[in-house]
């Protein structure tokens, strides 16, 4: 309750700076926050044993993979990845940035993904990726950006096409993503966006793996315009806020992964039309704030992520 005024004062100080509310919320979206040339590693957990840690702080401190056979277990918001694999920062089509959130690892299933979609993506002239973060070595939450992500079959792709160059660690780390999205949040900047974007997402929903693309709506809303005849891969493509910068992908569990919980399917219309009017009212572009969820801890997590994350 004691917020409430500090948060309106606050509010009206952004205001004030920033010119406009739509100036305020485009700058919330999509942080992708640059790190460190030198990160430093986590301070020890005073209390690492306790049911009440969250799970993300056990999660954030494994900078290695647990070893053995690739299994993604449990829900992609619920769940941990034993036997990951890192995607090479850098390879023929695709470089990884942020390299300091070491959050370049996967299902090897993802990796196969990423290089498939980096190869048929240059043949629609793309001249590369550039991978924002999949997972962490062992999955699970994360101690910033993600609710999903957590069993290794998720990928944020930039919008932004690959330099001509391999970047040096300082550019992937400082270099701003570009967002695509106008100011008025209502469609996308005609100064970025480009028709080859379209093909980019078109190309990636066309992939067999893919279960699941998130796009900001003023994004689904340019691919309902630009789609053309072809309009059966659009049902992928979904809206959700932020993803301005990037698009985010999701692929299906591998069959091989037995304890990997599949999400519900979208739902096989097209989304466009009346179906994105939700996210074009006032309320949806500027809502208001929200009561962050308390963190998951162990418990909230298949069993096996114990031993997975508490192994050396
Ligand atoms: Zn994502």
């Amino acid at each position: 309750m004691l917020m409430r005024p500090v948060a309106s004062l606050l509010t009206a100080l952004i205001l004030a700076v920033a010119g406009s509310a739509v100036a305020q919320e485009k700058h919330l979206i999509d942080p992708t926050p640059p790190g460190s040339l030198d990160p430093k590693p986590l301070p020890p957990l005073q209390n690492p044993d306790a049911p009440s840690t969250p799970a993300k702080e056990l999660f954030a401190r494994k900078s290695t993979p647990f070893p053995g056979p690739s299994r993604s277990i449990g829900g992609y918001f619920d769940g941990c990845l034993a036997g990951a694999v890192p995607l090479p920062i850098t390879g023929p089509a695709w470089q990884v940035m942020r390299l300091s959130r070491n959050r370049n690892w996967g299902n090897p299933q993802l990796i196969r993904f990423i290089e498939r979609l980096a190869n048929n993506a240059k043949k629609i002239g793309w001249t590369g990726l550039l991978v924002g973060d999949m997972s962490q070595p062992r999955g699970g939450p994360m101690l910033s950006s993600h609710n999903s992500h957590q069993i290794g079959l998720d990928v944020d792709i930039w919008f932004t096409p690959m330099p001509d160059h391999v970047q040096s660690r300082k550019e992937r780390e400082f270099v701003s993503p570009v967002d695509v999205v106008a100011l008025n949040m209502l469609d996308v900047d005609p100064e970025v966006w480009t028709h080859r974007h379209t093909e980019l997402i078109h190309t990636a929903a066309q992939d067999p793996a893919v279960v699941r693309i998130l796009v900001n709506a003023a994004i689904k809303k340019a691919l309902c315009r630009e789609a053309g005849p072809d309009r059966t891969w659009l049902f992928k493509v979904r809206p959700w806020y932020g993803h301005a910068e990037h698009f985010h992908v999701q692929i299906a569990c591998p069959a091989d992964s037995a304890e990997c919980k599949p999400q519900p399917p979208p739902l096989p219309s097209d989304g466009c039309g009346h179906e994105l009017d939700f996210w074009f009212k006032e309320s949806t572009l500027h809502p208001p704030p929200h009561k962050p969820k308390p963190p998951l801890t162990l418990a909230g997590l298949p069993h096996a992520c114990e031993q997975i994350v508490k192994a050396p």
